[in-house]
């Protein structure tokens, strides 16, 4: 069954191309490859049918004229031909293959990602007779834009609430191509019968267009009620299409700007601004994960608090400004300082903390000690005693009966105002 599906994989990504075109064939091959394809070529129709026989192709381009055997030739043999399944034919006139040629040309020539997306849905609907075509970018769960739409340049970025477009929301999930015929009856669209009511004589195709297994948006096909229903060769078309338009998407301007905020909003999410290091939310969450494996796998655990002595002086002396810079450097050279697994955040304003996984209290006294005299020896541009120190408080688990990561950090706090209390600039560790 699993070698069954592989096979029916394996077989979805194979396309042959039949074309004396060398210019074609090298395009086209560039276009599959870089979707994933797998191609073979066949510079005639004899040789091609050749290749179908052994090779049994999913889908066929063809050239409908070529020297030799042409492609009404190939067609008819193809007819008689005993194959375990039915490869799609792109063919009939030129007109497909122009149009993909056409639209990789028009993302190499233009430099307005929006106007290659307009030239993509144009295309498709002149090929397809559809009587409305759309590319959508799929933003969060229930948010999408229309960036495309076929007769309509001006559509640009029309917002969509997805939570009304069942149809798009199962081709994301599916990420399959999706061909309703009976719009209005179909059992997916019955909770948006009042928004589907002028669909009635329609068929309408969703493609998604994919990347890296995620679905970056959707081909939207509507057109007048089909006898049959879309044709595997329209779909397959609109499939290939579909797959050569990610990067004009991706280049999309809303894209690249929706792109930015997820990341911006993950990277505020989970990291404090000026240092860049994990906030204090990210430290709580991410101590108490490994307190709880810790605990779950006998293994130990410790934590460093990292306080900057005289901190105040520094800015009172030099300016708040001047304060940022070294408690960027500072934080910068603790994180160096640091093993790759160790956890660094901005624990508060000029406190920092290490989560040390797999690691006993000596072997965090003897990093913090480490970082102590980083700190110490460095010299620091624009400080007239360019000395800073930090003191540096020490607890692990398993250690005085800690029960959670709270007690920890309040242990390790409490070793911290020892170190304080000590003369600061030095390593302290909570009372065992
Ligand atoms: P101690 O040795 O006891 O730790 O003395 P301290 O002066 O470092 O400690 P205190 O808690 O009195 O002061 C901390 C100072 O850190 C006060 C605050 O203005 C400064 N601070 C906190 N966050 C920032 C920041 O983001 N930038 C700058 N420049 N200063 C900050
Ligand atoms: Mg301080
Ligand atoms: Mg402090």
């Amino acid at each position: 069954m699993g070698t069954d599906l592989k096979q029916r994989t394996d077989q979805a990504n194979k396309v042959l191309i039949i074309d004396d075109d060398l210019t074609n064939k090298a395009i086209l091959e560039d276009i599959l490859h870089s979707n994933g394809y797998e191609t073979r070529y066949a510079s005639d129709g004899t040789e091609g049918l050749k290749t179908i026989a052994v090779w049994q192709p999913s889908v066929i381009l063809l050239d409908l004229v070529m020297p030799g055997l042409d492609g009404i030739g190939v067609l008819k043999e193809l007819r008689s031909m005993d194959l375990p399944s039915r490869p799609s034919v792109i063919a009939e006139d030129k007109r497909n293959l122009e149009t993909i040629l056409a639209i990789t040309g028009a993302m190499s020539a233009t430099l307005d990602p929006s106007e290659v997306l307009n030239i993509i849905v144009n295309k498709v609907a002149g090929v397809t007779e559809a009587v409305r075509c759309s590319i959508v970018l799929i933003v969060k769960d229930d948010e999408g834009y229309v960036l495309a739409t076929h007769e309509d340049p001006a559509v640009r970025e029309l917002k969509l609430d997805l939570s009304k477009y069942p149809e798009i929301k199962e081709v994301i999930s599916t990420k399959a191509p999706l061909a309703l015929d009976d719009v209005i009856n179909h059992p997916l669209m019955a909770g948006v019968k009042n928004r589907i009511a002028d669909l009635k004589d329609m068929s309408i195709l969703i493609v998604p267009i994919v990347f890296n297994d995620e679905v970056l948006g959707t081909l939207f096909l509507r057109t007048r009620k089909k006898e049959n229903g879309f044709s595997r060769k329209e779909i397959d078309f609109c499939r290939i299409v579909a797959n050569s338009s990610f990067h004009a998407l991706r280049n999309a301007r809303l894209f690249e700007k929706v792109t930015k905020e997820k990341e911006y909003l993950r990277e505020i999410a989970l990291k404090d601004q000026l240092t860049s290091l994990y906030n204090h939310n990210f430290f709580y969450s991410r101590l108490e994960e490994e307190f709880e494996r810790a605990v779950r796998y006998e293994t130990p655990l410790s934590l460093i608090m990292l306080d900057i002595d005289n901190f105040k002086q520094v800015n009172d002396t030099y300016g708040h400004r001047v304060g940022d810079v070294v408690l960027r450097e500072i934080a910068a050279m603790v994180k160096r300082g640091v093993r790759k697994t160790d956890i660094v955040a901005r624990y508060g304003g000029e406190e920092f903390a290490v989560i040390l996984p797999h690691t006993l209290l000596k072997g965090a006294v003897d990093e913090a000690e480490r970082l102590r005299e980083i700190v110490e020896s460095h010299a620091y541009a624009g400080l007239v005693s360019n000395k800073i120190t930090v003191s540096i408080g020490v607890a692990a688990y398993p250690q005085k009966g800690a029960m959670n990561s709270g007690d920890l950090v309040n242990y390790a706090d409490d070793a911290l105002y020892k170190a304080k209390w000590s003369g600061k600039n030095c390593v302290r560790v909570a009372e065992t």
